[in-house]
């Protein structure tokens, strides 16, 4: 379950039981007089089982250990106050540290009830998947003053390795990715991953997430990467993985353009349940409830993205957003 893939950097695979994410990639570096972990999994049991016990096998001191998170979501985030030393730092970036604060206030919960109700959809549906969301259930629920936050430029030395962070918002408004100058290691969190594509949704504050994400793929495509370890799954090509992601997006922004031109007028939900999306599901009305959650949040975001780039509008109806090309 663990492998070393660098000197003295460790991949530690916990599991996501039934998530289609499958696993979490939790990075262990060992140091001199400090270790340092990359993410951490879910608050959960078996998580919490598997990732003591594998840092356990590799003779892990939690005294001596700091965490570093690529970013706030609960299956990178959710055990990182129970693995890190007490007297030692857990490090994310600034922004995902307020958005952290603000998910454990329920500020980000009423934004997010306001949006997708007035992105059309049904208001017992949103409600539903607050209380059965896992992510919601298995996160942290506090932060300690052991969070450091981090910007973009900062640097965390563990061992014979210089870990450079680099801010990539997109994937969340605070997305970081770490790379190792001399090694051409490069630490990509959920911003490039290989044989899943990295969901991009919709945030308080941020006007066009989408566009975000575009922009940062393109400012880390030049670093020299010769491995790259992503945050799930399988590592693979980094810039080759890059270009893809990119002509990914500009098909599923052509797709909704078109959808938006063939029936305008529709709702941000409408527009989802036309798009195509790869899961087991006979239709719209038959696609599990939280996948529903992200698909639309998805949608969003490539709508937001096509307004910001006056490709479309929106307008108010009733309360509810519609779109139009224009
Ligand atoms: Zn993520």
């Amino acid at each position: 379950m663990t492998e070393e893939i660098a000197h003295n950097i460790y991949r530690i695979g916990v599991p996501l039981t039934g998530n289609p994410l499958k696993e979490l990639n939790s990075y262990f570096i060992r140091g001199k007089d400090r270790d340092l972990l990359i993410d951490t999994g879910f608050r959960n049991q078996e998580c919490f089982d598997v990732l003591t016990g594998e840092l356990k096998k590799l003779g892990s001191d939690i005294a001596r250990r700091n965490v570093l998170l690529t970013h706030m979501h609960a299956d990178h985030s959710g055990m990182a106050d129970l693995v890190a030393g007490e007297e030692r730092k857990i490090y994310i970036s600034e922004k995902d540290r307020s958005y952290m604060q603000n998910f454990m206030r329920g500020q980000m919960r009423r934004w997010q009830e306001d949006r997708y109700t007035k992105e059309g959809m049904p208001h017992e549906l949103v409600l539903d998947v607050f209380n059965t969301n896992p992510s919601r259930q298995q996160a942290m629920k506090s932060l300690d003053s052991r969070f450091t936050a981090l910007n973009d430029g900062d640097h965390i030395e563990v061992g014979e390795y210089r870990l450079e962070a680099i801010y990539t918002e997109g994937h969340t408004p605070g997305s970081m990715i770490f790379y190792i100058r001399d090694k051409q290691i490069m630490f990509t969190g959920d911003h490039v991953l290989f044989d899943i594509t990295p969901n991009i949704t919709i945030w308080p504050y941020v006007d066009d997430s989408l566009g975000s994400y575009l922009e940062n793929l393109q400012r880390v495509r030049n670093f020299d990467v010769k491995l790259a370890l992503p945050g799930h799954r399988k590592t693979g090509d980094y810039r080759g993985r890059i270009d893809t992601l990119s002509g990914h997006h500009a098909e599923r922004l052509a797709e909704a353009l078109a959808i938006v031109s063939a029936d305008p007028g529709s709702c941000g939900y409408d527009i989802a349940g036309r798009m195509k999306w790869k899961i087991r599901a006979d239709s719209w009305e038959t696609f599990p409830k939280v996948q529903k959650w992200f698909a639309l949040g998805e949608c969003l975001s490539h709508l937001d993205h096509l307004i910001r780039t006056g490709e479309i509008k929106k307008k108010a109806e009733n309360g509810i957003w519609r779109y139009y090309a224009v």
